[in-house]
């Protein structure tokens, strides 16, 4: 057998884990709602590890936008937005969310992941530094790869880190940082005000990845309207697999830097561009969080909820204030028992493992969930306890 056969071959941390028993990835969901998701087995959960934040996946008005624009458009538009697969509501939500979000321009790209390739690779390259937080999604980090600029890291949320290495950089080529506005498992915010400074300070390029603050944080405009800093982050990505309910990505900025992505992005010039049903959905996902802005809010009062009352349970839950709610399991042994343990208790989380994060649950929570919902959330969690943090944690 050859050696990459070879090396799948001897993989077995996924099956070791199936036969235990304790596989807690590709889940099988045959229907979900607000708040609650049906397993293939035909067991009920409260849904406490989504991404759709305001409840809009399943809204009843961006279904039908999606329907609609299917029957209009077709399945797929087969074809980069560059050569033939651009419709005139890929142009429609690029202007509708460069005035929601406050820039000059947007960009669509068909995945928030291509929108970090796309925005990344395509402003650097050979002779640029990228500094990198260390918690950075794995999209801004293979984005920083693909652009094949010199990469470093600074420590995660540390901007006296970040300032030391900017300091030491020979200046020649251009610089950028690339930080997560929301880290997406821990649920903290970057400090942004002193990123903009430092970046200023030093002449960096910032890009902040909103994927988890957009259509989130002050009243959906995000991380960098959350600080007051819309017009001094130049660079800012998102996704429409979150709070916006569908798929998709977006980079948004000057108009002249999304006008070089246009031509740059290879992310978007060779791959097709974001199904007509998935634009529709996040164009109408977009129009309803501008006229119901309580549903920021409402997912913001359910987080807290949460985290006060896991807390008083005795979870250890982090320091956030996002709809990302961690909880410390210690091992990774001790997250695989506590996922199963709440599944059989009817309540959904995510299971982190190394090299994703530190062991952990994942948990996060939406406008629509009820106070039934984080009621049986919270009775499970309750159930499961003693059994969980008897374990010791990892130090
Ligand atoms: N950035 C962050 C911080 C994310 O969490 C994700 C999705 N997990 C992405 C980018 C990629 O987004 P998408 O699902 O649209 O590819």
């Amino acid at each position: 057998m050859s050696l990459l056969l070879e090396r799948c071959a001897s993989y077995t941390r996924a099956r070791d884990a199936r036969s235990a028993g304790l596989y807690p990835y590709f889940l099988n969901f045959d229907g979900r709602d607000a708040g609650t998701a049906r397993m293939a087995d035909g067991r009920e959960v409260v849904m406490c590890g989504s991404n759709d934040y305001l409840g809009l996946s399943t809204d009843p008005r961006v279904v039908a936008a999606a329907a609609e624009a299917s029957a209009r458009y077709g399945a797929g538009c087969t074809g980069s937005r560059f050569l033939n697969g651009n419709l005139d509501l890929h142009d429609e939500l690029e202007r509708e969310l460069a005035e929601f979000f406050g820039k000059e321009a947007a960009l669509v790209l068909t995945t928030g992941y291509q929108a970090n390739l796309g925005a990344i690779s395509g402003l650097c390259g050979p002779g640029d530094l990228i500094l990198v937080d260390k918690e950075a999604h794995a999209s801004l980090i293979d984005g920083a790869r693909l652009s094949r600029a010199k990469i470093g890291w600074f420590a995660h949320n540390d901007v006296d880190d970040l300032a030391d290495k900017l300091a030491r950089v020979p200046r020649r080529g251009g610089v950028m940082v690339v930080v997560d506005g929301v880290y997406s498992m821990e649920g903290d915010l970057c400090p942004l005000p002193r990123l903009v400074e430092v970046c200023r300070e030093f002449g960096a390029t910032l890009l902040v990845d909103d994927a988890h603050g957009a259509g989130v944080l002050d009243k959906g405009r995000g991380t960098s309207a959350h600080f007051g800093l819309t017009d001094e982050v130049p660079i800012v990505t998102l996704t429409f697999s979150k709070a916006f309910g569908s798929i998709g990505g977006a980079v948004l900025g000057d108009a002249d830097v999304i006008d070089y992505l246009r031509h740059h992005a290879r992310a978007l010039m060779f791959s097709a561009s974001a199904s007509p049903a998935n634009t529709a959905a996040a164009l109408e996902s977009l129009r309803i969080l501008r006229e119901e802005p309580w549903r920021c809010t409402t997912v913001a009062d359910n987080a807290a909820y949460m985290r006060r009352e896991l807390s008083a349970l005795g979870y250890q839950v982090g320091t956030g204030s996002t709809p990302v709610v961690p909880v410390e399991t210690g091992d990774e042994l001790n997250t695989l028992n506590a996922w199963n343990l709440l599944i059989e208790e009817g309540v959904y989380v995510n299971a982190v493992l190394p090299p994703a994060a530190s062991p952990r649950l994942r948990t996060s929570y939406t406008a629509v969930q009820t106070e039934e919902h984080l009621g049986r959330a919270l009775a499970g969690f309750a159930a499961v306890r003693d059994r969980l943090i008897a374990v010791p944690t990892a130090a």
